[in-house]
């Protein structure tokens, strides 16, 4: 299956023929994303029954839905595979980028960051709902854009101190 980069940039190529189609249409953000996205009790995301990419496909039951599920039980016995949900546990999810260092090799080498997509979820448990595939791709795509953005921020930072040593 084709990574989203992939057919983001398949999008630039066929930009010029006619047949740029709807479903890519209606796969751009309409909102900002504010990261992150569910925090602590708030473990659903979105609220309302619409999409938070497209805003115009339904969400939540009885509609088709693309769910990022973030889960955790607390085991009572691994022999038995007993356990439950705990209000003691508190999820995260997180993309990190971590830059080469003592020698290490690889892009954006001395430089971090990172984007909390969901952050205290209470219990360990959290839902991340859209109305496609699609809309799932665009909204990790957007998470990975955010993360860049980070990068690119302490990247220009630490340059600037570089320059004025
Ligand atoms: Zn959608």
């Amino acid at each position: 299956m084709a990574s989203g980069l992939i057919s983001r940039h398949l999008d630039k190529r066929s930009a010029g023929r006619v047949i740029r189609n709807v479903r890519a249409e209606s796969e751009t953000m309409k909102t900002k994303l504010k990261f992150p996205v569910a925090k602590e009790r708030s473990i659903f995301f979105p609220k309302e029954a619409s999409c938070p990419v497209c805003r115009t496909e339904k969400v939540l039951e009885p509609h088709s839905m693309a769910i990022v599920n973030l889960s955790a039980v607390l085991m009572t016995n691994r022999k038995t595979r007993a356990g439950s949900m705990s209000d003691d546990l508190e999820g995260f999810l997180r993309l990190i980028w971590h830059g080469a260092h003592n020698g290490g090799t690889g892009p954006d080498a001395g430089t971090e960051g990172s984007l909390d997509i969901v952050e205290d979820a209470r219990g360990g448990q959290a839902d991340l709902y859209f109305c496609s595939t699609g809309c799932l791709r665009q909204f990790l795509n957007e998470c990975v854009d955010e993360l860049e953005r980070r990068i690119e921020k302490v990247r220009k930072r630490t340059s600037l101190r570089a320059d004025t040593r």
